[in-house]
């Protein structure tokens, strides 16, 4: 799953962050493996992100992603001391105030540089980490040394992986403050199809968001595209806002809905960008007809 660099005025210079050397898709590593710093729009601030998939092993097929992808044999498991030494080191590096002197991030003003939340997230999906759930203690214990300000965990997800297991037994270490945000960028299933690359029964990640959702509040994001030059048509929008809003009469509590579209340095002939106007809409529709509170970033 695929977090949105942000851009920041100063001055009238518009600094985009995904242009600063050693990044990946906005993501800075400054040398390290499994941590990285993101300036987020979908947070509007610093966003620390774990790449449980290094080598962008994923289930999905998303004509827009823009990580080359692995197969399953190539699941990588997670250097835990590693991860644990990488993270305690970035967070200094954010609570001590260094960030602020760092090249690129010194133009963006001090409160987008406080730490808004750790991201399980990769060039994959990082539900398919092999060991999801010692990853997930090894951030709960960070946190709750105490010895940095809170930060919350966000599992960002295509929702394929919910089901297993070991991602239940990591998401019962969540707490009340602590998020999941599910892919759903259909209504149909051929729309599903299409958008995930795969040809996976859409009623499966349904179900799969419907059951997270009854145990708790569940975050959607959803990206419309332009396909083939062509926005989604309004029966396609109604699809999804159907299945909004049939999710949440079946008693899955959605907490928000996050609208997005495919970023012009990765779009192709298949989908692109759609305009903030039309994003606008739909999210003004979600919060019209679903009665859900809905974001564009
Ligand atoms: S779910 Fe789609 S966008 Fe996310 S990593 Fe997999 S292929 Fe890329």
């Amino acid at each position: 799953m695929k977090s949105k660099p942000m851009e920041s005025k100063k001055g009238s210079r518009r600094v985009r962050l995904v242009q600063f050397a050693g990044r990946t898709g906005g993501r800075d590593y400054q040398g390290r493996s499994w941590v990285y710093m993101l300036l987020s729009g979908q947070t509007r601030g610093l966003s620390l992100g774990v790449n449980l998939s290094p080598s962008g092993v994923c289930d999905y097929r998303c004509p827009y992603c823009d990580t080359p992808k692995a197969t399953a044999l190539d699941l990588v498991p997670v250097d835990v001391p590693g991860l644990a030494s990488e993270l305690e080191a970035t967070l200094e590096f954010i609570a001590s105030g260094q960030v602020l002197r760092q090249p690129g991030y010194s133009r963006f003003p001090p409160e987008l540089l406080s730490l808004r939340q750790v991201m399980l997230s990769g060039e994959g999906e990082p539900t398919l980490c092999p060991n999801f759930v010692d990853v997930v203690e090894t951030l709960v214990h960070a946190r709750s040394r105490g010895r940095y300000p809170f930060f919350k965990l966000v599992l960002e997800t295509n929702g394929s992986g919910l089901e297993r297991p070991e991602v239940q037994q990591a998401l019962e270490l969540f707490i009340e403050r602590d998020e999941v945000w599910v892919k759903l960028d259909a209504g149909t299933d051929q729309q599903f199809q299409f958008m995930s690359g795969v040809d996976l029964p859409f009623s499966g990640v349904l179900s799969r968001i419907l059951e997270l959702g009854r145990r708790r509040p569940v975050v959607i994001q959803s990206l419309f595209a332009r396909v083939n030059g062509s926005p989604p048509t309004g029966c396609e929008i109604d699809a999804y806002l159907g299945r909004l809003s049939q999710l949440q009469e079946q008693g899955a509590v959605i907490q928000r809905v996050q609208i997005h579209s495919v970023m012009n340095s990765i779009a192709s002939s298949r989908c692109s960008h759609l305009p903030l106007a039309s994003l606008s809409e739909i999210a003004r529709l979600v919060r019209r007809k679903v009665g859900v509170e809905a974001e564009v970033f």
